[in-house]
């Protein structure tokens, strides 16, 4: 089996030094060429800049070895991997993997970025060697947030060659990999460009605004927040420009290529180098206005910037209330009005074109799915769509003519879906996991697994003996509910099973505790009842970590707060690599009081050797809880002190829950005993807490931090240095907890932080008042 431990990127453009940091986030290094050592390093430095952040940890871009083509490709023989990411042409591209072919190990694998040269035609002239190594693979930009990697094998390429790419970059790179067949611009450019340009074609009838059209193409109708025209902006016009021609090049049907002809305006704003975000300005620009910065948007009419214009569509107004998104598009799609129309002009006619090419593009509907899923992060890929919908209501609302072979297959037997469905009718028929170790809390949970159930929290058998607490609430926010399904779960698990799993296949791990329950109480001034919960919540994650079977929590996505507290109680901890994890509870006014301080404050402390000054130890836990420090990645959180080294990193989200089961179950064959109770925590008393609020009276003084800020401030170090002791002693965990539930309580009675809640249930954001 090929393995691949260094890697050689040709072109340091976009995306070559992006797959470069995506590399170094998979602990994997790499050399990053281009043409002279200081394009390369200029590359590397940009995208070092940019922002989302294509690094998980400053120390990643470590892992980047910068060069000239001249000098760097004599030492790609080093490499197991040679990835070429250079400007878009046949020439150039042969040319130089001419000079790859002279420089590479035997046995290498040797693979194109291009979005839409032919694979084939790249690797003509060489060697059978070199093209039974080679194929395409092409990610998608930003190369560490989009999941969709293509793969591209020629009729050359050596199947356990495709397999073991596919393998590495499903596993180590944590993509979601899709097999594409050799055609132009492959699957998910090519379906998602057909729809764009049906957009443009809407556009042009003058009959909507961009602003309506993003609030259409939006979350309203599964499709990501930056909708179409900000995405555009995102991706540049330059590069969709380059797509489309590249697809009315060679696509063979004449009908097809009017389909990407670039729509007039697209081709002014290309010439005028309004190509989006990078040049300032697309479809959007952003101004200062008044010393704020405001986005404007373009009027396609006369180019000129204007302010945005409030979208009122009724429908889509209506449809926030439809929680589930096939529904949703379902009822938007069919309904009378102007969006039912745009829906039907534009969705309609994508729907029926990747009916139609799938066949000659792809391997199955599956495979076009999940390309649109990971590629253009649409929630509902096209065959999903069509399902939600009902393939008879998409053809009588758009289909003239002869349908094609797969819908009429669709429809055989009064069938009316893609796929078989649970009951007809009824429930969202989604694409399958690709591999059976994938998803398995859903699989799970389609075999009816299901132990417990309430609204907020579900218990579910994932096999071999292994317990899962799934939540599943809104946001996962964590109220009565979810807090008695960990209790439910502990008890469960040590009756009936061998090990538990904490975790879910939402977005977002939790959000954090239900601050709405909380603040309708603090207004209530109902003390007693906010005692309770804040007991219950330390009850149920101070019970993980005495579980009698080992816990393993797997976050991903937002795990704020409580959802923090919840993941430092596991015996261990699996997390995704996109995890935004933090206690960030100052930003609301309060303090972790779920057991985040004590736990913060004892692992630091279990780093302090014997007899040291405990205060930088305790500084520490001090400024990740006061600044509310949020992890930027997976591995950032084991940087911030969140995690253990023992903790570990599952790159593939789909693969999350396979590898906390599979920890778990180690852990038990381990021979995992319960923690005893941790008795002598050491605290510093009076020295340590002078000196933390010596630091938080400096920084209000210095203007860093505001009144309220400061009292909270004063509280964390209350209780980090142990309350009233008078010196540094020892202390139990539930002498902290008594501090951390004290402090809670009189923090919820202040006005300030009842503000600060509001404003985040209101806004999202977080107010510094
Ligand atoms: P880019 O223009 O940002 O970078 C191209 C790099 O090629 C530059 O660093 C440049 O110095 C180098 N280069 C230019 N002329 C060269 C030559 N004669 N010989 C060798 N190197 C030369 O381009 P990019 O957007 O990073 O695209 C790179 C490849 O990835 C292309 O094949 C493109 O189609 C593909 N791709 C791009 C995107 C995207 O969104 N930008 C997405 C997927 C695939």
């Amino acid at each position: 089996m090929t393995h691949i431990r260094s890697v050689t990127v040709l072109g340091a453009g976009t995306m070559g030094a992006q797959i470069a940091a995506h590399l170094a986030n998979a602990g994997i290094p790499s050399l990053l060429l281009d043409l002279t050592p200081e394009m390369a390093r200029e590359g590397f430095e940009r995208a070092v800049k940019l922002k989302p952040d294509p690094f998980f940890t400053p120390e990643a871009r470590r892992l980047v070895t910068t060069g000239g083509f001249d000098d760097g490709l004599p030492r790609i023989g080093a490499s197991d991997w040679i990835v070429e990411a250079i400007v878009e042409r046949l020439d150039v591209k042969q040319a130089l993997f001419e000079k790859v072919e002279r420089h590479r190990k035997p046995g290498s694998i040797v693979s194109s970025n291009t979005s839409g040269i032919p694979i084939g035609a790249i690797g003509e002239g060489r060697s059978a060697d070199f093209r039974r190594h080679f194929l395409g693979t092409h990610f998608f930009n930003p190369p560490r947030y989009l999941r969709l990697v293509e793969i591209i094998p020629t009729p050359d390429t050596d199947p356990a060659i495709v397999e073991a790419m596919g393998r590495f970059a499903d596993r180590t790179l944590g993509k979601g990999v899709v097999g594409a067949k050799d055609t132009p611009n492959f699957i998910a450019n090519h379906i998602g460009l057909y729809g764009v340009m049906r957009v443009f074609d809407a556009l042009a009838t003058g009959l909507y605004s961009i602003e309506e059209i993003d609030a259409i193409s939006g979350p309203s109708t599964g499709r990501p927040n930056s909708a179409t025209f900000r995405t555009m902006d995102i991706a540049g016009l330059d590069v969709l420009a380059h797509v489309a021609r590249n697809l009315v090049e060679r696509l063979s049907d004449e009908a097809d290529r009017k389909a990407f002809a670039l729509p007039p305006l697209v081709e002014e704003l290309v010439k005028r180098g309004w190509v989006g975000e990078k040049a300032g300005q697309g479809f959007y620009k952003k101004v200062q206005q008044d010393g704020k910065s405001v986005i404007l948007a373009l009027d396609p009419a006369t180019l000129e910037y204007r302010a945005q214009q409030k979208v009122q569509l009724g429908s889509l107004e209506a449809a926030r209330s439809i929680e589930e998104v096939g529904e949703r598009i379902r009822t938007l799609f069919l309904g009378k009005d102007k969006v039912g129309e745009f829906l039907r002009a534009t969705l309609g006619p994508v729907l029926l074109y990747a009916a139609r090419v799938t066949p000659e593009i792809a391997h199955s509907i599956d495979d076009a799915d999940r390309a649109m899923r990971w590629g253009f992060a649409w929630e509902l890929g096209p065959f999903e769509t069509w399902d939600a919908i009902g393939v008879r209501e998409v053809l009588d609302a758009c289909g003239a003519g002869d349908p094609p072979p797969l819908v009429r297959e669709a429809l055989a037997g009064g069938r009316n879906a893609f796929r078989p469905g649970r009951g007809e009718g009824k429930g969202l028929r989604l694409v399958p996991p690709s591999a059976p170790d994938l998803q398995i809390l859903r699989s799970a949970k389609e075999r009816s697994k299901v132990v417990r159930h309430n609204a907020g929290a579900s218990l579910v058998d994932l096999g071999d003996g292994v317990l899962c607490v799934e939540f599943h609430s809104k946001m996962n926010a964590l109220g009565g509910d979810a807090i008695e399904m960990l209790r439910a779960g502990v008890e469960e698990a040590a009756a009936n099973f061998q090990a538990l799993v904490v975790g879910n296949d939402g977005v977002h791990f939790s959000a954090g505790a239900n601050l709405m329950l909380l603040l309708l109480e603090a207004q209530e001034g109902n003390w007693d009842e906010i005692d309770l919960m804040v007991r219950a919540f330390q009850g149920a994650t101070v019970g993980l970590r005495y579980a009698d079977v080992p816990v393993v929590v797997a976050p991903a996505g937002m795990t704020l707060g409580g959802g923090c507290e919840v993941t430092l109680h596991g015996d261990r901890v699996q997390i995704a690599a996109e995890t935004y994890l933090g206690l960030v509870e100052v930003g609301v006014g309060l303090i972790p009081a779920g057991g985040g301080t004590k736990e913060m404050l004892a692992r630091m402390m279990a780093h302090a050797p014997k007899g040291a000054d405990p205060l930088p130890f305790v500084q520490r836990a001090f400024e990740t809880i006061g600044f509310g420090k949020v992890s930027m990645s997976g591995p950032d959180a084991i940087r911030l002190g969140y995690l253990r080294e023992t903790d570990g990193v599952t790159m593939n989200r789909e693969r999350l829950l396979t590898d906390a089961k599979a920890r778990a179950l180690d852990r038990v064959r381990e021979g995992y005993t319960r923690p005893a109770p941790r008795t002598a925590i050491p605290v510093g008393g009076e020295t340590v807490l002078a000196a933390l609020k010596l630091g938080v009276h400096l920084a209000h003084r210095a203007g860093r931090i505001s009144d309220h800020d400061k009292l909270i401030g004063r509280k964390l170090a209350w209780i980090l240095s142990g309350g009233s002791l008078p010196h540094a002693a020892e202390v139990s965990e539930q002498y902290l907890l008594d501090l951390e539930r004290e402090a809670f309580l009189s923090l919820c009675g202040e006005p300030k932080t009842q503000e600060r809640i509001g404003y985040t249930l209101k806004t999202g954001k977080t107010l510094r008042n």
